[in-house]
């Protein structure tokens, strides 16, 4: 099941790349593997998975011991600051950094394990009031800010778009996030790159690809739908 549903996802890639005019190895795909059993993480890797993301620091606690060391985990969820210092020699990303506190926790916690944590800035492009990140206003001042902290590299943007039946309404999403990161660019801040874009999840990643997402994260389009427990 896993291998035919990343099959499929890897078909829909390419589409989408040759459709846009762009390179395959230009965009990542992180499988999200959130709620899943770890037999079921194994099996994508066995398939050649190496990116991985999860939304809960507990989560990737138990499963990082369990997977092996080349995988690549991606912290994609909303991030509480007392739990920082669990993950950051763990991840090799973290999508959701949404405030200076946050920034301020990690940069002190990567300096105490002597690590740099590459971050991405967490945008709420289409202002959804259930939803974590920062306005399209505060995000090249929380830039600016962060671009000082010695621990901390700015390497792009992520969004999550809203819930939507034709992923073609989420258009405008991806476009204001490629727009946002193509003028912090332009301001060449010291220690600020803007060349990752995560965009895009199982029902609209083919557009966020045509828009110029870098890292999709895909997650029931690969391992099914999650069961929710409480
Ligand atoms: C769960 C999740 C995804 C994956 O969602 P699917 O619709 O299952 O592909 C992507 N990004 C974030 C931040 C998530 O929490």
């Amino acid at each position: 099941m896993i291998q035919e549903h990343l099959r499929h996802v890897e078909e829909k890639i390419c589409q989408a790349c040759d459709r846009s005019g762009r390179d395959r190895d230009d965009v990542t795909l992180i499988a999200v593997s959130k709620t899943k059993p770890i037999e079921d993480l194994k099996e994508a890797y066995r398939c050649g998975t190496r990116y991985f993301g999860e939304n809960k620091v507990q989560e990737i606690m138990e499963k990082y011991p369990q997977m092996p060391g080349d995988v690549k985990w991606h912290m994609i969820g909303h991030l509480q600051r007392n739990k920082v210092k669990y993950i950051v020699d763990k991840v090799a990303m973290i999508h959701s950094v949404d405030s200076l506190r946050l920034a301020q926790t990690i940069q002190t916690e990567a300096a105490k394990e002597q690590v740099t944590i590459p971050i991405l800035l967490e945008v709420n492009v289409a202002g959804e009031e259930s939803k974590f990140g920062l306005s399209v206003e505060e995000v090249i001042p929380l830039t600016e800010q962060i671009s000082t902290m010695k621990n901390i590299h700015i390497q792009g943007l992520m969004t999550i778009a809203p819930y939507v039946d034709d992923p073609e309404e989420n258009r405008w999403v991806f476009r204001e996030l490629k727009k946002i990161s193509v003028d912090i660019e332009e301001k060449n801040i010291d220690n600020v790159d803007m060349y990752v874009l995560s965009m895009g999840m199982t029902g609209d990643y083919e557009v966020a690809i045509e828009e110029g997402a870098t890292m999709i994260r895909v997650g029931t389009g690969i391992f099914g739908s999650r069961v929710h427990l409480l």
